[in-house]
């Protein structure tokens, strides 16, 4: 199961891998966009973490919420009210219980996903991090419908997104700045896809 304090650690580990993989993402954004997707995480989960050090939401749900109104103040572009609203419906998806099992995982990234969706209008192929997300929505019901734990149930997720993110390479994007340049976006992988990649296995690492 997955605790409050579970998924403050997951939090944590995010915004370390976000860290470390800045100038990456910066790189994928001056490819096909404005140079700042890493910038805007990095310093996005940054408050995260400093909102995290200062109050202790006591359910999994308001771990996700606190993460959801940061994101959506801290960062400006695309990225933040996406991110923020994927984490917003989560939360809520996730309820006031104390523990999230595998299928309450399941339930609350898909609620993530539909959040991504309702704001953003992306469809899977648009070279978006809905790429990434929606193969990892679909392998963790798979697994939640086997009755996987919670740690499963993020371990394939986070597989999926890997996946998708590597498929967005040859895209042409459709959506967001990116869809700018039409055809000559593709050859690059989409920055918001290689991010949501490496949060989903970030928290599959924590979440054990
Ligand atoms: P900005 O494009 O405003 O500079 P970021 O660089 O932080 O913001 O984020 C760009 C990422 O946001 C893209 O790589 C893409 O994955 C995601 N994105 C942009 N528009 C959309 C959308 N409409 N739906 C889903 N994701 C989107
Ligand atoms: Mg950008
Ligand atoms: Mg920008």
């Amino acid at each position: 199961p997955c605790t409050a304090q579970d998924v403050i650690a997951a939090l944590r580990a995010g915004a370390e891998t976000v860290t470390e993989h800045r100038d990456e993402l910066i790189r994928l954004d001056r490819a096909i966009g404005d140079a700042d997707h890493g910038e805007n995480m990095d310093r996005g989960f940054r408050a995260v973490v400093a909102q995290l050090d200062s109050a202790s939401p006591r359910t999994p749900s308001a771990v996700l919420k606190l993460a959801a109104t940061t994101l959506i103040s801290s960062v400006g572009g695309a990225s933040g009210p996406l991110y923020g609203t994927a984490f917003l419906r989560a939360a809520s998806a996730a309820g006031d219980v104390t523990e999230l099992d595998g299928r309450a995982v399941a339930d609350a990234l898909r609620a993530g996903m539909e959040g991504v969706t309702a704001r953003g209008k992306a469809v899977t192929g648009d070279k978006t991090m809905i790429d990434a997300l929606a193969p990892a929505v679909e392998a963790a019901k798979a697994s939640a419908d086997s009755d996987a734990t919670a740690a499963t149930v993020l371990a394939v997720a986070a597989d999926a997104a890997r996946t998708g993110a590597e498929a967005t390479e040859p895209m042409v994007a459709r959506k967001g700045r990116a869809s700018y340049l039409g055809e000559r976006s593709a050859g690059h992988l989409d920055p918001g896809a290689r991010s949501t990649a490496l949060l989903l296995a970030a928290f599959a690492d924590t979440v054990r």
